[in-house]
């Protein structure tokens, strides 16, 4: 069956085909964090559903190329900066290492690529120069930079690709000079806004004076410049899709970069919002929770992980803290079945079950419909703890059910603890023995090692160095 994807762009579900004529290669776009806070669990469900999308092409074997952007510039950051009165990129720089870290806890696939908007002022620039020359841009009294929707339109281009607008409702010479705004503010948008004195020492110059640029245009740039003038795929909350996207593809376009015919992006695609215990996630609610609030709770990030993965991405998703203890207890199934099939096995086989990767890439092709694909995963959980415990099954066919396992978890990474939770204490004490080591204070290393055997730890020396594994 083919791979099929809800194209926002469409409003349909449409066959996935790539730009690429040897149909091998896929750019793929995930608008990224921005680092003025730590990530909250919402966030966090849209990026695991960018790293679903790129591991499942993976899984089909096209050659993905991902890039997640950091905002590391935006209104929101200039008044945190201004707030606390911190230089940016020290401000900027905790929340992104935050973010790269919880990357790791939920086992997503690094982006091959993720670009700053700090550094690519350059670019953005030139792209606002191309809009200026096409007269699609103009200045604003301030100084500052706005893209004209009615010279976009006039142009010939449809402004409102992804939602309906209301156009009676657009005063003629109306500005917007806020990063977010909704779909009744209508109005012309920045580019580039002249600098302001609250914005501190945020600023760079440009040929229209000092000042910074707008949000969207920073996406547009860094995914133009990385992917090229038309990709495949653009992902995001379903929260982005107007202003941010829209004004994505209207900056992308106008410049007119593409060749004839082509589209900035091919499919856009959206996914729906997380709520907490049946509310929009807010600080007062008491429902806010970052990664780190639920690893304090001593849930880790496999179990969190597999919570994200268990909804359609179309799908709002009821985030519940009891939906967490469920995700342990399932995890604890299909750890118990496959602790039992290498018992038998002995070893990962060659074959594969047909059935189960058949059911499995059937329910993601269409979709990626998540909640079948994890049905037929219990349903092949079900079944072998059924065989093994009346002694049907022999070990080529436990050895299979294991290499079948692998290939689905190369999709869903949910198979083993990353080795971010290792905990604090445990990876103190293999620090203390490679210290030991290096000291040739054999003694006092192997001391180490039997204590931390004797906690559940054993180490494994490897080419990248010294690393320790649960026994
Ligand atoms: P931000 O860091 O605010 O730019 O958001 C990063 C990503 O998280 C964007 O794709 C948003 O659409 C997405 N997002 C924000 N809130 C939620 C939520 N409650 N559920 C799912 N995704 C969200
Ligand atoms: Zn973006």
């Amino acid at each position: 069956m083919a791979l099929k994807f809800f194209n926002t762009l469409s409003r349909a579900v449409q066959e996935f085909v790539p730009l690429d004529p040897t149909g091998n290669n896929v750019g793929l776009y995930c608008c990224g964090p921005t680092v003025y806070d730590f990530a909250h669990i919402g966030n966090w469900r849209t990026f695991v559903f960018g790293d679903l999308v790129r591991r499942y092409l993976e899984f089909k074997g096209y050659g993905v190329r991902h890039v997640m952007n950091i905002t590391d510039i935006d209104d929101k950051i200039i008044k945190r900066v201004h707030e606390t009165n911190t230089p940016l990129r020290e401000f900027t720089g905790k929340f992104e290492a935050a973010f790269f870290d919880d990357l790791k806890t939920l086992n997503c696939r690094p982006p091959h690529h993720t670009p700053r908007a700090t550094e690519h002022i350059l670019e953005i620039i030139l792209l606002i120069e191309k809009l200026l020359a096409r007269g699609l841009a103009y200045k604003a009294s301030d100084g500052s930079i706005y893209f004209s929707i009615e010279k976009y339109r006039g142009s010939g281009s449809q402004y409102g690709q992804l939602v309906n607008l209301n156009f009676e409702e657009m005063r003629v010479g109306e500005r917007v000079r806020s990063d977010e705004y909704a779909k009744e503010a209508l109005a012309d948008f920045a580019l580039w806004k002249t600098r302001v004195p609250e914005d501190g020492g945020v600023f760079w110059p440009s040929p229209w004076g000092e000042g910074r640029p707008g949000w969207h245009i920073e996406c547009s740039a860094m995914s133009m410049k990385l992917l090229g003038p038309s990709f495949d795929l653009h992902l995001g909350g379903e929260d982005l899709m107007f202003p941010h996207h829209e004004d994505e593809i209207a900056q992308s376009e106008g410049a007119a970069l593409q060749a004839p015919g082509q589209k900035f992006v091919k499919y856009w695609l959206h996914g729906a919002h997380l709520l907490v215990e049946g509310k929009k996630m807010s600080k007062s609610l008491g429902n806010f929770f970052t990664l780190r609030d639920l690893l304090g709770k001593g849930f880790n990030g496999r179990e969190i992980r597999f919570l994200l993965l268990q909804a359609r991405y179309r799908e709002t998703f009821n985030f519940t803290l009891e939906g967490l203890q469920s995700a342990r207890v399932s995890l604890m199934r299909i750890d118990e079945c496959l602790t039992k099939l290498r018992e038998l096995a002995g070893s990962i086989g060659a074959q594969q079950d047909a059935p189960l990767l058949s059911e499995f890439s059937t329910a993601l092709d269409d979709d990626l419909n998540v909640s079948r694909a994890w049905g037929a995963i219990f349903d092949w959980v079900r079944d072998t703890n059924r065989r093994l415990a009346d002694n049907s099954m022999d070990a080529a066919s436990a050895a299979a059910g294991l290499a079948t396992w692998e290939k689905l978890d190369a999709v869903f990474g949910v198979g083993a603890p990353s080795e971010v939770e290792v905990p604090i204490e445990i990876n103190a004490l293999l620090e203390a023995r490679q210290a030991a080591r290096k000291a040739k204070d054999f003694k006092k290393a192997d001391a180490i090692r039997d204590e931390l055997k004797a906690k559940g730890w054993i180490i494994e020396d490897t080419p990248k160095g010294a690393r320790v594994k649960k026994t």
